[in-house]
């Protein structure tokens, strides 16, 4: 059934290439200290939300700072005390 798809690419798969966290530029793919992207949403960029591509650590702290934004848009306290 799956013979003869697509005679150009033999291999089937894109081979990844590492790539740039957009936070702190270290190298992310096969052999690296990092070997997954993730994919980091940035609403706050305007006119529209830009993608970015992290290493998890910047990821875990770039949400944690929208956690935060999010958190303090206003001056109160959000109901967690009793
Ligand atoms: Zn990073």
């Amino acid at each position: 059934m799956l013979e003869e798809i697509g005679r150009g690419s033999p291999d089937g798969r894109t081979k990844r290439r590492p790539i740039h966290c957009e936070e702190c530029t270290i190298q992310i793919g096969d052999g690296y200290q990092e070997t997954i992207p993730f994919e980091f949403v940035d609403d706050e960029s305007s006119p529209r939300p830009k993608v970015m591509r992290v290493c998890w650590r910047c990821w875990e702290s770039l949400n944690r700072r929208k956690a935060k934004r999010l958190g303090q848009s206003d001056g109160s306290s959000p109901g967690l005390i009793s």
